[in-house]
């Protein structure tokens, strides 16, 4: 089957990538602008407004290569009564973003396939998107912040880059990307003999900010290698609107999250049940939709850690003798429960801010003792597992300054930091004749469980990921 997607579009080319469909990619040339305009002089509705629209692309493509089946689609922003095109300065977006502040308005997306220069097959789907009120100030910032990417879109908008614009939404995430990719399969597939084609599986991490996140390219890597339907993003979710934006994007067909910093407490908060670990840590870094409908919240940056460490150094024996932990954040939470569980007896914990390991160690567990920052030397050669959970150390953070002279030659040393790949700290330690794992691993094994809950498929990790992640 020779499929081409009539449009120029790199959001629609993604979808049916996710969808593992291959395609030719052509950009018909129709004046779009006067076929709207004369649609609407002859008083026509949106949908036929869209479906004349992505017709004439399909057709101009089907036309010149009459055996293709031509995928044609078109979208258009409506509100009350009136069609948005893409603004034409940022005071122009100003006013746009102004009126739908507040509003709900539709979205109409089009889809047509051609083929032979005739019309086989048509879907018009319409999502009613309800945006929240946006403030004077508000708007300004967003179009400071957004202006470029944005004023090619109709109303000014990308959905999957700024959800929390909206309060609520009814349709589907890839009608309105403007590809409706389910009843596209549907149709493929009954005019094709192959394994069908499935529609894509939604997943995303979530955070603020999130552009530095390494997620997508790892189950990216994932879907891809195994030849899933499905797509990773990464969204950026302000902490004031993060319940909504979540409880809209499953609504709109995600089957779960990863969840980083600021967020990992209120997804725990957020889920309708949670495992133990989750519970224990006291934050969640994977949201998962079950067939039921509820929200499960998990904790795997234990499990990532743990995994890590077996998979690097099988000799290591948890339950040998205490471990020292450095750093009481959210690394630290899950790393001294994940310790606990393995069997080791003992942890010193140690934080710059005392009073915060203090805390940490209470709602643990009593097998935690809290030393001071300056007493961490001290304990160096009765500790069997030493743990760098601060972000010392980390390229562009200062140092951690400690010395390993009295440090038990039989222990295990381990940072969580991959930039760089080894730290100082594990290169003092492999001085010494210590066994050392780096952070890296544990960022790739954290990614698995949610990865298989998600897209049905436990995934490997390999040199090939590590490889692909550290570029
Ligand atoms: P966090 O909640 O912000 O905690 C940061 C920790 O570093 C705190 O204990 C903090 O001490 C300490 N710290 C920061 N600056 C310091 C300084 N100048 N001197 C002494 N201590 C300092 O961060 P997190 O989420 O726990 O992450 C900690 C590290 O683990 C980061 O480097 C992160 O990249 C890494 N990490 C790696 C993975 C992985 O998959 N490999 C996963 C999660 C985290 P105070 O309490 O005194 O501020």
């Amino acid at each position: 089957m020779d499929l081409i997607l009539a449009s120029q579009s790199i959001t629609r080319r993604r979808i049916l990538d996710a969808a593992r469909i291959d395609a030719r990619f052509m950009s018909p040339k129709i004046d779009e602008e006067n076929i709207t305009k004369s649609l609407i002089a002859d008083q026509a509705l949106p949908r036929d407004i869209a479906d004349t629209l992505a017709e004439h692309k399909a057709l101009k493509i089907s036309r010149k290569n009459l055996d293709s089946l031509v995928i044609g689609c078109d979208q258009i922003l409506v509100f009350e009564g009136e069609i948005f095109g893409k603004p034409a300065s940022p005071e122009a977006l100003k006013d746009m973003l102004s009126r739908l502040s507040g509003q709900t308005h539709r979205l109409v997306t089009a889809n047509v396939i051609y083929k032979d220069g005739k019309p086989m097959w048509r879907h018009v789907a319409i999502c009613h998107m309800s945006m929240r009120t946006i403030t004077s100030t508000e708007i300004d910032a967003y179009i400071d912040a957004h202006w470029p990417d944005v004023k090619h879109s109709a109303g000014g908008y990308h959905f999957e880059r700024t959800p929390d614009l909206f309060s609520s939404v009814r349709g589907n995430w890839f009608d309105i990307m403007g590809l409706s990719i389910d009843p596209i399969l549907r149709f493929l597939n009954q005019h094709q003999a192959g394994n069908p084609f499935q529609i894509p599986r939604l997943a995303a991490v979530l955070g603020h900010p999130i552009a530095q996140s390494k997620s997508p390219l790892m189950h990216g890597h994932w879907l891809k290698k195994n030849q899933i339907s499905g797509d990773y993003i990464a969204i950026d979710i302000p902490p004031m609107r993060f319940n909504t934006t979540v409880r809209m994007l499953f609504d709109v067909g995600f089957s779960g999250f990863n969840v980083t910093i600021p967020h990992k407490e209120q997804a725990l908060a957020f889920a309708d049940d949670m495992t133990s670990r989750a519970r224990r840590i006291g934050a969640a870094n994977t949201l998962i939709k079950r067939d039921s409908g509820k929200i499960s919240a998990d904790n795997t940056d234990g499990y990532g850690f743990m995994t890590n460490l077996a998979s690097q150094n099988s000799a290591w024996n948890p339950s040998a003798g205490p471990s020292l932990v450095l750093g009481a954040g959210g690394a630290a939470r899950a790393i001294l429960v994940a310790l606990l569980e393995a069997g080791v007896p003992k942890i010193y914990l140690c934080n710059r801010t005392r009073a915060r390991a203090e805390d940490l160690a209470a709602d643990i567990s009593d097998c935690i003792e809290v030393i001071d920052w300056e007493d961490k030397q001290g304990v160096l050669p009765d500790v069997f597992t030493v743990v760098n959970a601060t972000s010392l150390g980390m390229i562009g953070k200062p140092p951690l300054e400690i010395d390993l002279t009295n440090l038990n030659p039989d222990a295990l040393v381990t940072d969580l930091i991959y930039a760089p790949l080894e730290t100082q700290l594990l290169k003092d330690a492999r001085t010494r004749g210590c066994e050392v794992v780096s952070g890296i691993g544990m960022l790739l094994h954290q990614g698995v469980p949610g990865f298989e809950a998600w897209f049905g498929h436990r995934p490997a990790v390999d040199e090939e990921l590590e490889a692909l992640v550290l570029t």
